[in-house]
């Protein structure tokens, strides 16, 4: 990652690329109709979206450029999420897929009611209708042939966007249908700036400290910032590099810090969510040592995770198929966050497998000896 500022474009940090995209399709006469944003959680799609859609329906933006005035009725209505032309919709907290009446209305009103049927309507003053689909990943089967209509003929002036977090998590269906346009991860700098910015973060020096280990995602350094989650994750990171894995510890310490987070699930689930992104850096890191075949070096910015990662290397060696496992596994164990499982018996489920795949690389290390 680079450490050059990024820029902003309507308070939206860094996806300057994107923004030059989108105007080249406008200026040209060429914009499409469907699009599938991806790029990691937090580095700020649905944001950048909303200011897209307002860009796209302020009347004031000059010709081929998206440059919002911020003052008309329709800059105002996009900010408050009012306009006639917009809608946004995300999966509820307490679902695991987007619901069906969302996109095609109710069982009373199917095909009448929805963000299809909406999108299908006249826009208001020969404008255009714009639709957003935050948290894509989560559409299932029903919901994306809901939107195959949609998708292959998309209604006059209408522009439909689904965000994701990658092509690979959404169904082909989908993936074939739209212009995929991919946002990147957001620079150090430009994440620092922001949390000192938005009085998340009092001291520039933690500010830099969490940038650093927030994989270019925003929402990652917002988690950072909770209490205590720096010491789990140089406890969590610790142990998961130490061989033989201590299985019922690692688990009884991942349930207790996502307890920790309180009574409501979605916010259990964000930080189980969070233990297998630290896995996956983790992981990721000894999967590169152990296909390039070098010792990984220790580096201050992140000393606790690079540490780790040359602990595992010089335990492990290079056996990059099974360390290519354990990424797979954290993944895998990341994708049944969603699907109402019992998150003790996941981190159990998921410290058992890693231990089981570990003991296999640590044979695997002494035949090669
Ligand atoms: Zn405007």
């Amino acid at each position: 990652m680079s450490d050059s500022p990024q820029g902003s474009w309507h308070g939206v940090v860094g996806h300057l690329d994107v923004v030059s995209r989108f105007e080249a399709m406008l200026a040209g006469g060429r914009m499409a109709s469907t699009f599938l944003l991806v790029g990691p959680s937090g580095i700020g799609k649905r944001t950048f979206a909303i200011q897209l859609a307002k860009a796209l329906l302020c009347k004031h933006s000059p010709d081929g450029r998206l440059k919002a005035c911020g003052r008309c009725p329709d800059c105002l209505q996009v900010d408050s999420l009012s306009h006639t032309d917009l809608q946004v919709i995300s999966k509820p907290a307490d679902k695991a897929f987007i619901p069906l009446e969302l996109l095609i209305g109710d069982k009373e009103h199917r095909m009448r009611a929805g963000l299809c049927y909406d999108l299908s309507l006249r826009p208001r003053d020969g404008g255009r209708k714009i639709a957003i689909i935050d948290d894509a990943d989560y559409l299932n089967k029903e919901g994306a042939n809901a939107l195959l209509k949609t998708l292959e003929e998309p209604p006059p002036r209408s522009v439909l966007m689904l965000l994701g977090t990658s092509e690979q998590r959404q169904l082909p269906t989908i993936r074939s249908r739209c212009q995929i346009i991919r946002m990147s991860r957001l620079h150090e700098t430009s994440i620092a700036d922001l949390l000192v910015r938005h009085q998340l973060c009092d001291s520039p020096e933690l500010a830099a400290k969490i940038a650093g280990l927030s994989a270019g995602s925003m929402q990652q350094a917002i988690l950072l910032l909770g209490e205590g989650v720096l010491e789990f994750r140089r406890d969590l990171l610790a142990k998961l590099s130490t061989l033989p894995l201590e299985t019922l510890g690692v688990a009884k310490m991942v349930s207790q810090f996502v307890e920790a987070a309180g009574k409501e699930s979605p916010a259990k689930r964000a930080r189980m969510k969070q233990v297998l992104e630290m896995a996956q850096q983790l992981y990721r890191g000894f999967l590169y040592a152990a296909t390039t075949g070098t010792e990984p070096a220790i580096e201050e910015r992140d000393h606790e995770l690079t540490s780790a990662v040359q602990k595992l290397y010089r335990t492990l060696g290079p056996q990059p198929e099974l360390a290519a496992d354990l990424v797979d596994l954290a993944i895998d164990a990341e994708t049944h966050i969603d699907g109402n499982v019992n998150l003790t018996g996941l981190a159990e489920w998921w410290t058992g497998s890693t231990s089981g795949l570990t003991t296999k690389l640590a044979r695997g290390q002494a035949t090669r000896r």
